[in-house]
């Protein structure tokens, strides 16, 4: 079936009338501020027909409504809620960067009012709610990046090919990020021992599409990274990557920081939503707290060159300085601002600092004390309180990745003076620390990729040099099989 842009949703048979979406209000209702009730009803009710001598500031005429999980179906406090996406979104859902691709269901049509609602659980709502939080992950980081846009590795020499997002790309407990492909994959499984009739989808799981979102992206920015003949620690960054854009994406949601403040009290240590990574999915495979979890203790020596375990290690450390930041600037602004917008402008403060850190590093085999460096250098330009550089020292160090360039004794025996803008220990605010140990297999082994994502499983990643990913620009699939090619010219030559 073909649809056009100026075609609405059929109401028929995608579900929409089981959706309630709030009607939007004309705007001149209920404006008669200090006006009594009986007054402002009576206002209310002639409301429209009022003349408006001076005129009101015309809104933004572009954006969309979107039903999305704030987290998946299985996190019910969250639920499924109304997103607003404020750029222009044609039927498909498609937009200048994204596209969405599901057999005999797309292009998904919007609504008369512009938008994309459908009840949960059909492939319609599966369409929309993919390519929403593909759509915010990008836009958090557009934010991040000055506005500009963030190519994908093949928008080179003016080539604007889209991303295209396949909400249900096939059979498997999987998703996956190919540059080869272009594209965004999300499987869908029925778990061991339960009925056909239950079927997990990965791109129902905010944190997944997230995560794989973050693989696209930092291919983009630094196309060498996803080799692997990089160092394992350069893939554990590409897999932390995507949980941390899981992380900050949640937080860059009023709801979602609102939710998890009153959940934990503001402890970013309780255990909650915001630190188990893709409930649903992990809990299907017999993971009780979901497939990862970023609040972690996890130290390098403890997770040899298995690059899954290695990236928990950097997303630790993160979220270890998110909760410092944090519980710091909470205290600090405790009588001038609700801990929500603190919550709220830390995690965008240090989403920014990871983002600009991972631009400035190497372009290939980049580890993890490039990234803290970077860290605490871009940091003290921008006059950050020394404690937060304190805060990123010490969790490094901690996790032995760096040098303890302080004393860690006042961390480990709990007497770090939380509350001191200047605190650094024993006095030197450096920002430059050297790596622990040299000689660790995260650094020197061959990456073990076996318990990564399906981004990290890819033949393209695996046999493509870093040299070759790093030069940008869309890969083929004889470039994959560029060894073997080579063999054969010889053999037939
Ligand atoms: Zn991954």
């Amino acid at each position: 079936m073909e649809i056009h842009q100026q075609d609405f949703q059929d109401r028929r048979g995608t579900g929409t009338m089981d959706v309630e979406v709030p009607a939007q209000r004309p705007a001149s209702a209920g404006r008669v501020s200090g006006a009594t009730a009986a007054v402002q009803a009576a206002v209310q009710a002639a409301a429209p027909a009022v003349p408006r001598p001076v005129p009101i500031p015309a809104p933004i005429r572009t954006g969309h409504r979107f039903l999305i999980y704030k987290q998946d179906p299985s996190v019910a406090e969250l639920g499924a809620r109304l997103a607003f996406v404020p750029s222009v979104v044609l039927n498909g859902p498609t937009d200048a960067r994204v596209r969405t691709v599901l057999d005999g269901v797309t292009p998904v049509a919007r609504n008369v009012n512009g938008d994309f609602v459908f009840a949960a659980g059909t492939p319609q709502f599966d369409c929309a709610h993919t390519f929403a939080v593909v759509r915010q992950a990008l836009a958090m980081y557009e934010r991040h990046n000055g506005g500009r846009p963030i190519p994908f590795a093949w928008n080179v020499d003016g080539n604007t090919d889209r991303i295209t997002v396949y909400p249900h790309a096939g059979l498997g407990a999987n998703a996956f990020y190919s540059r080869t492909a272009k594209a965004l994959k999300f499987l869908f499984f029925t778990p061991e021992g339960q009925p056909q009739s239950t079927v997990v989808h990965t791109c129902r799981s905010f944190d997944i599409v997230a995560h794989e979102t973050g693989h696209a992206l930092l291919d983009g920015l630094k196309p060498g990274w996803l080799a692997a003949d990089c160092p394992p620690q350069t893939g554990g960054l590409h897999e932390a990557f995507g949980d941390l854009t899981a992380i900050f994406l949640a937080l860059a949601q009023p709801d979602q920081a609102e939710a998890l403040v009153a959940l934990t009290k503001g402890n970013l240590h309780d255990k909650s939503f915001l630190a188990d990574v893709a409930e649903e999915f992990g809990r299907a495979l017999g993971m009780p707290s979901g497939l990862r979890n970023c609040d972690n203790d996890l130290k390098l020596s403890q997770v040899g060159n298995e690059v899954h375990g290695i990236s928990q290690v950097f997303t630790g450390a993160i979220y270890d300085v998110l909760a410092d930041v944090c519980a710091f600037e909470t205290a600090r602004q405790r009588r001038t601002k609700d801990p929500t917008l603190v919550l709220i402008e830390v995690a965008a403060e240090l989403c920014r600092l990871v983002f600009d850190a991972i631009v400035a590093s190497p372009a290939t085999g980049a580890r993890y004390v490039d990234v803290a460096n970077e860290m605490l250098r871009i940091s003290a330009g921008r006059g950050h309180p020394p404690i937060y550089r304190t805060f990123v020292r010490n969790r490094f160090a901690v996790r032995e990745i760096t040098t303890a360039a302080t004393s860690l004794t006042d961390l480990m025996s709990g007497r770090m003076r939380m509350t001191d803008a200047d605190y650094t220990g024993d006095g030197r605010d450096v920002t430059e620390v050297e790596q622990l140990d040299e000689h660790s297999a995260s650094l020197r082994a061959e990456q073990d990729r076996t318990r990564c994502c399906g981004t990290m499983q890819m033949p393209e990643y695996q046999v493509v040099s870093a040299e070759k990913l790093a030069r940008h620009g869309s890969l083929e699939d004889d470039d994959i099989l560029h060894d073997d090619l080579e063999e054969l010219r010889e053999a037939f030559g």
